[in-house]
């Protein structure tokens, strides 16, 4: 199946390109970027062209920030192409919601993606922790923000999520493995004083589920879920590509696939069975952090 890929930029550079290369259901057939381009690939720059000029382009993926993102989408669908959208899927839960009834009334395929459920250790964990009473969980992730998104100002700006970016990834997980997570209580969100996204933020959930999200991190970098069960410890680190089970590592071997080859399979499968995928429970939760959130104002933020 043919597809196109807009937004050449880190993500889709460091992932997606390779993921197409070498997957056995997909053909990179074109790219759209305002620069960027692909090696032997059609490039276009004008959306609208590409979609009346390859009318066997029969899906979109889009690798753009959450910002410029909605408008591509709503004309892709309104074209007729299946939609695989990066994380998050929108700057708002609305943007989702009226695409997912859009892909419906056009009869195309969308798919939410969220690439850390597809970690190596997500599904041996789900399925461990299937069988227990979770007492308590306690994500921390914390980044260094100029390591993983060097230069990129959209996050900082309105509809950019700040720490929420990478934050969402872990409530993706938490909200794959846990079947009930409840619902925020409080958070504080750290602002820097020349931003208008957080930096850090600090979330209390119902059901004693805590999280510590920190864009600040130098040195070794921190990606974790814990877990209190009635059967003790475990935890899911690295993630989610490493199942502990106290203290002992239980899985976690390097996938012969990787993230976003299982992304790509399973917009296939979604195509194949014209179906869509949109679970919007991990930006549920970021969407009420911030609308309960203390704002604290704290350092101005350079790259
Ligand atoms: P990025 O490199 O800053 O931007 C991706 C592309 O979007 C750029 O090539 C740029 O292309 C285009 N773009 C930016 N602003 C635009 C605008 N206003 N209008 C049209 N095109 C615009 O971002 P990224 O890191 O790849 O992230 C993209 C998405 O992937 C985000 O939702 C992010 O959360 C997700 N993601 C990122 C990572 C990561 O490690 N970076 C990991 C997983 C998921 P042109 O300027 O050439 O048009």
């Amino acid at each position: 199946m043919k597809l196109a890929l807009v937004g050449i930029g880190k993500i889709a550079r460091d992932q997606h390109v390779p993921a197409l290369v070498a997957s056995p259901d997909w053909e990179l057939a074109a790219t759209v970027s305002r620069s960027g381009t692909v090696d032997g690939i059609p490039a276009y720059t004008d959306f609208a062209a590409m979609l009346a000029e390859r009318p066997d382009i029969t899906t979109i993926s889009l690798c753009l920030p959450p910002q410029p993102r909605y408008p591509y989408a709503e004309m892709a669908i309104r074209a007729g192409r299946h939609v695989m959208l990066e994380k998050p899927p929108g700057q708002t839960l609305a943007e989702v919601h009226c695409l997912r009834a859009a892909a419906q009334a056009f009869g195309v395929s969308l798919f939410a993606t969220w690439h850390s459920r597809m970690a190596t250790a997500v599904a041996p964990a789900k399925a461990w922790l299937a069988g227990r009473v979770v007492k308590s969980a306690r994500i921390t992730w914390r980044e260094d923000v100029r390591k993983w998104h060097p230069g990129q100002d959209w996050v900082f700006e309105p509809g950019g999520m700040g720490v929420f970016d990478p934050g969402i990834n872990a409530l993706s997980i938490l909200t794959e493995v846990l079947p009930h997570t409840g619902h925020i209580t409080a958070a504080d969100l750290e602002f820097p004083a020349n931003r208008d996204t957080p930096i850090a933020a600090r979330l209390t959930f119902s059901g004693n589920i805590t999280a510590d999200f920190d864009w600040r991190q130098e040195g070794p970098q921190t990606w974790d879920i814990e877990f209190e069960t009635d059967a003790g410890p475990c935890a899911l680190r690295f993630g989610g590509n490493r199942f502990e089970v106290a203290g002992q590592e239980v899985a976690g071997e390097a996938s012969i696939m990787g993230e976003y080859p299982l992304l790509y399979s399973r917009m296939a499968d979604l195509v194949r069975s014209a179906d869509s995928d949109v679970d919007l429970a991990p930006m549920v939760h970021v969407a009420d952090a911030l609308t309960l959130g203390r704002r604290i104002v704290t350092d101005p933020f350079q790259f």
